[in-house]
């Protein structure tokens, strides 16, 4: 697959160091052929070894999680914070509670953030961390001991202006409060130090929208691009938290209707359009199982154990907002068959290697992941700004930077593209524009 003498040694010691690293070593397949041709024009790439520091963390740090369950018996966890690079400013990146959250996850979220973050054209590198601990079903309380446990070990390694963890799936609002408050409990208040914190402790306006947000304001910067819009299209989407539940709210917002939305034990498919009020209801409010919203309204059928991607009903669009590789060869078949022409990726990785490729060659419009999904990131590092200020943005402000941020994305992703001789290819275009950034400044600063 790789044709770059360099490229390969990299690839081979890669597949060398990390043998069981499923999920990273796929992160790393996507990423090192798409930037090929740009290694070959910048020989100051392979001069300085770039990769061979880039695709190394700098920092992996793992450690144990003791917490009291509501019996009163104490459990342990793997907690995780992997600092990818600091070339572009602090870490920046979520956690994820999780039970499949290993090693292997943590570190291809972690190269995903480089990219992405560099890509917003803001200050911050990428990390990401987390635990296996899995939040469903757990009572506050036991939310609460858990992330006051993780917290007293990751406070030693982060800061305002070294390290900022946000969210990602399992952790929200309520997560970042407990997390917070056990911060500033042992290190004083910096509500610099954490992202997506709820209003009333300094989060920004918007926060909770931005990555689904940024999701349908991206794709409608493509669409212009056709002059087109997303008014009248219909829409496919997977997940029901924060990233599925805000792009379904924009996509309705911007004239488009949402038909489907899920979760780990089914989803739901509602020709009217999801109805974003209820959903809310259901997932933010009661923390509640998206079966549901099918018995609360008559026109959603809904499938147990099933995934969206199986759905053979027509649609234009699909945004996969679930989790990493929830659509495979067989389901990208299926999306095309259903009339999809663009594919834009709301969560992590969704679509496997051989997924993207299905989708390439048949025409489809793909929008990778670090490209589509940054709002998220990039509100947080407005809700960084805004907490150094120590002064609080209006929704219109934030939401209007977040719209301004997404087009420049689209854009340089689309330019950079066409500037390397693959014009339409937005996953070259995206890790191209978001290495190259990352590069620059590890050589400018002899190469810390
Ligand atoms: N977890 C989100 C992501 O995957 C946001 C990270 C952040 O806000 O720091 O980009």
């Amino acid at each position: 697959m790789l044709k770059n003498e360099y490229l390969k040694t990299i690839r081979e010691r890669i597949q060398r160091e990390n043998p069981y690293q499923a999920e990273y070593l796929q992160a790393v397949d996507e990423f090192l052929p798409s930037i090929e041709v740009y290694v070959e024009q910048n020989p100051q790439i392979e001069e300085n070894s770039i990769l061979e520091l880039l695709m190394q963390a700098e920092r992996v740090i793992k450690f144990r999680v003791p917490w009291q369950d509501d019996q009163g018996k104490w459990q342990v966890n793997r907690g995780y914070r992997i600092q990818f690079n600091s070339a572009l400013g602090p870490y920046k990146g979520g956690l994820r509670l999780h039970p499949t959250v290993n090693e292997s996850i943590m570190k291809f979220l972690g190269f995903e953030q480089v990219f992405k973050n560099s890509l917003t054209g803001l200050p911050i590198g990428g990390g990401k961390g987390g635990s296996n601990f899995d939040p469903k079903g757990k009572s506050d309380g036991e939310i609460m001991r858990f992330c006051q446990s993780f917290m007293l070990e990751l406070q030693n390694y982060i800061g305002p202006d070294t390290d900022v963890p946000a969210g990602d799936i399992g952790v929200g609002g309520r997560e970042i409060g407990y997390l917070f408050g056990q911060y500033k409990r042992i290190q004083q208040y910096s509500s610099g130090t954490l992202t997506g914190k709820p209003l009333g402790i300094w989060g920004s306006l918007a926060r909770t929208e931005a990555t689904g947000y940024g999701l349908a304001y991206f794709v409608q910067n493509l669409l212009k691009d056709y002059q087109d819009s997303l008014a009248g299209k219909k829409v496919a989407v997977s997940g029901s938290g924060n990233v599925a539940t805000y792009a379904i709210e924009k996509v309705h917002q911007l004239g488009a209707v949402a038909v489907t939305c899920s979760d780990s034990n089914g989803f739901i498919y509602d020709e009217q359009g999801i109805d974003v009020a209820l959903l809310k209801e259901i997932k933010e409010v009661k923390r509640g199982r998206i079966s549901e919203y099918a018995e609360r309204k008559p026109s959603a059928k809904y499938f147990s154990n099933e995934s969206v991607w199986t759905l053979k009903e027509s649609y234009d669009i699909a945004l996969p907002c679930a989790t990493q590789n929830e659509i495979n060869e067989v389901s990208a078949k299926i999306i095309i068959e259903n009339g999809a022409k663009i594919v834009a990726e709301g969560a992590n990785m969704p679509s496997t290697l051989k997924a993207v490729k299905v989708f390439q060659e048949n025409g489809v419009l793909f929008c990778p992941a670090k490209a589509a999904n940054a709002g998220g990131v990039a509100v947080s590092a407005l809700e960084m700004a805004q907490n150094s200020q120590r002064l609080p943005w209006t929704f219109e402000k934030v939401d209007g930077k977040l719209e301004k941020i997404m087009e420049d994305i689209y854009v340089t992703c689309r330019d950079t593209a066409k500037t390397y001789g693959h014009a339409g290819n937005l996953v070259i275009g995206a890790n191209i524009a978001g290495f190259a950034r990352v590069a620059d400044a590890m050589i400018i600063q002899g190469l810390v």
